[in-house]
């Protein structure tokens, strides 16, 4: 079986699989832009396989059963990738994807379709001092917001120079507690936060302290999941695996 990784999902699943299913070849695959991820049980690969046709000739030279694509929500290259993979090696395929944070009565969230549209929102605002909790690959967009002071939060410090002139880096990995995100937010003055619709446990501190604080958070949207089976969790992702195994 081959989980395509770079999540705590990812992660999950295939200690779940070592222990439930432990005569089962799991490889995990990450993408190989983190310089010290956490190492899965099972076999690990690192690095792209040269689009859906790489991936397809992967599959079948592994002679791999299941395909489990398990990558961020935000992953939608490799999701699409999987999905045109998988049906060229005839290979059955779930997307697990957890599950979008609850929205609530008193959250301030407006929705973006994407980072242009998140910066001519905060333009909008009118906001003097934001937090963006964003990847290297959307910052160029807040580049043109001159009178806005920008930090900005990543796991590891980019190769290149940050796109935004003046912007300050914040280093941190997660797990982000709402207590400490709270004071984070009232110690540099946020007066909103923009982010990603990513969902999960790790990063939902944020969201509760903006809300606690009554920031308005730019809502950047998830891009659209291609066709075929999804689960939002690892045991429903288990019930699958379980499922298909019987049939092999
Ligand atoms: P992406 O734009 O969908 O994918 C770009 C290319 O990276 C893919 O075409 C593929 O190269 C390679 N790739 C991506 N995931 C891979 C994997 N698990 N194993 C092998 N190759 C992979 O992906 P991305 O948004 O840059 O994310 C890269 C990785 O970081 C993913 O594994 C994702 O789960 C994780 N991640 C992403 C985000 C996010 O916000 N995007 C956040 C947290 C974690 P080839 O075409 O050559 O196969």
């Amino acid at each position: 079986m081959l989980i395509l990784g770079g999540t705590g999902e990812a992660l999950a699943l295939a200690r779940l699989l070592a222990q439930q299913r432990p005569c089962l070849a799991v490889t995990t695959s990450l993408a190989g832009v983190t310089g010290s991820p956490v190492t899965p049980p099972g076999r690990l690969r690192s690095g792209g396989f040269g689009g859906a046709e790489g991936l397809a000739a992967w599959l079948t030279d592994e002679r791999v059963d299941l395909l489990v694509d398990a990558t961020h929500p935000f992953a939608a290259t490799m999701a699409g990738h999987a999905a045109a993979a998988a049906a060229r090696a005839d290979v059955p395929r779930l997307k697990l994807v957890r599950p979008m944070w609850p929205r609530q009565e008193d959250d301030r969230w407006i929705m973006a379709e994407d980072a242009s549209a998140a910066a001519a929102v905060l333009a909008g605002l009118g906001a003097r001092r934001v937090f963006l909790t964003l990847g290297t690959r959307e910052l160029a967009a807040f580049g043109g917001l001159g009178d806005t002071a920008f930090t900005v939060r990543m796991i590891e410090a980019p190769a290149e120079p940050l796109p935004i002139a003046g912007a300050r880096l914040l280093l941190a990995r997660g797990p982000y507690d709402a207590a400490a995100e709270e004071v984070l937010m009232r110690e540099h003055g946020f007066d909103a936060l923009v982010t990603k619709a990513s969902g999960g446990a790790a990063t939902r501190g944020k969201i509760d302290a903006a809300r606690a604080l009554s920031l308005p958070v730019v809502m950047i949207a998830r891009p659209p999941l291609p066709p075929g089976e999804h689960v939002a969790d690892i045991d429903a992702a288990l019930a699958w695996i379980t499922a298909r195994l019987e049939r092999i």
